[in-house]
């Protein structure tokens, strides 16, 4: 058998071991364009404030690869030729497979602004994007972030642990509206601001100006003010990357669409991780998730009749600030028929949401002790409000 895997991210990587697990001596080639072993996307933030090093984002050892017999092709993936079961590479080399993983994660989005290609600009996505900021610092006092959710403000904060002044421009009400509500919002937003970020909300970057050198500027936000910069970050999402998808007319939506064993529109192709698209909201572009979707995906590969299981709800934990919090499920927002439930006790606020006597979504912030216990609820499913009395929260007026 002839496993083909694009990408060393979470999700290939987890395949490869699953794959190899199942199947001991099947012929496994790992593509993926970046040299040495697989690094952590989400440490790139710690490597820009100066808490990690280079060396220290790899997420497994320097010969994964060869430990479990696997060979690495350190290139591109150009084309999918879904019939012939061939996958052609960036060095014009072409690859059977009999099983195919397509893992290559996301795209950063990029908002059509004008002035985003100047030199000054950056994302945060790749190792290099990381060594690019850390490059811009030299000549920068102050930075300007577009895009207050997590990936934003992780930027924010890293820049300012670097000694910058940071603007951070988000287009929404409040910072991380998908995550939180007004009120846990405020509390990240005060946190910020006690360390000098500046929070600039409900207006975005009309456009990105030169100097006379012809780098960045300064940024022009939509009411018309102006923000002196020579760095830009932009963090305004991402999108699955359909470059080998698409031509090869596999079925995606946002993403490719995968069933639970992770296995897509085409015979013998699977995918899984930021790319992937699934029913049930499980594909949410989570670390955790790319590697259990990749996890399935190689173990289906190999022969196994494996179905993705467990909770479909997002699920996210983050450290901003000094403030902790959890998100679980349905946190930020309520339909008019829910009835929300809070608990307010010092620097911590705590918010459930219940949907015809269930809990859909729960938002901790300055206390996270509890989460493991309402994600055990929200699994369980069952009415709780006796429960929730019970442990201090008090009803609030339905729909928020
Ligand atoms: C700055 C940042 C912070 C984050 N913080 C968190 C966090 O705190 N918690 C959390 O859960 N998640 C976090 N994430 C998200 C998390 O890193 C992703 O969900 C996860 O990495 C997705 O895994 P993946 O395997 O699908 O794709 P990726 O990790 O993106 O890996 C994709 C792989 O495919 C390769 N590739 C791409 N295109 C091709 C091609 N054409 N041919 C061959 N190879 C290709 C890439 O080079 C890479 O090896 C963060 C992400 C970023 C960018």
């Amino acid at each position: 058998m002839r496993y083909l895997v694009v990408g060393a991210g979470p999700a290939g990587t987890a395949a490869v071991v699953a794959i190899r697990r199942r199947d001991p001596g099947g012929r496994i080639v790992v593509v993926a364009p970046e040299a040495g072993p697989p690094y952590s996307r989400a440490m790139l933030p710690a490597l820009v404030a100066g808490r990690v090093t280079l060396e220290e984002l790899a997420f497994r050892p320097a010969d994964e690869f060869e430990r479990w017999g696997v060979s690495r092709r350190v290139a591109r993936a150009v084309r999918l030729d879904r019939d012939r079961r061939e996958l052609a590479l960036s060095d014009g080399t072409l690859l059977p497979y009999d099983r195919l993983l397509l893992a290559p994660g996301g795209v950063p989005s990029r908002p059509a602004i004008p002035g985003l290609g100047l030199p000054g600009v950056f994302v945060l996505h790749e190792r290099e994007d990381a060594v690019g900021i850390l490059g811009g610092l030299a000549g920068a006092d102050r930075a300007v972030v577009l895009g207050g959710g997590l990936i934003g403000l992780q930027v924010a904060e890293a820049l300012g642990e670097r000694g910058l002044a940071v603007d951070v421009v988000e287009q929404a009400p409040r910072l991380l509206p998908r995550l939180l509500d007004r009120r846990a919002a405020a509390m990240v937003q005060a946190a910020a601001e006690q360390r000098g970020v500046a929070c600039h909300l409900g207006v975005s970057v009309a456009r990105a100006l030169a100097g006379e050198d012809g780098r960045l500027a300064a940024v022009r936000l939509g009411d018309g003010r102006e923000l002196t910069t020579r760095m830009l970050v932009v963090a305004v999402g991402l999108r699955p990357d359909l470059s080998l998808a698409a031509p090869a007319g596999l079925a995606a939506a946002r993403g490719i669409l995968v069933d639970t064993a992770m296995h897509t529109s085409a015979p013998g192709v699977y995918a899984a991780g930021d790319v992937a698209e699934c029913a049930d909201g499980f594909c949410t572009p989570l670390w955790p998730r790319a590697a259990e979707g990749g996890r399935v995906a190689g173990s289906n590969m190999a022969g196994g009749a494996e179905r993705r299981q467990g909770i479909t709800w997002p699920q996210t934990a983050w450290h901003l600030f000094g403030v902790s919090g959890v998100a679980l499920g349905e946190s930020a927002g309520a339909a008019p028929q829910d009835t929300i439930y809070e608990l307010a006790c010092g620097p911590a606020y705590r918010r459930l949401v219940l949907r015809e006597g269930r809990l859909v979504g729960a938002l901790l912030v300055g206390e996270i002790r509890t989460a493991g216990v309402l994600a055990g609820l929200m699994r369980r499913g069952g009415t709780h409000r006796s429960a929730l009395r019970q442990l201090g929260y008090a009803e609030v007026a339905p729909g928020g």
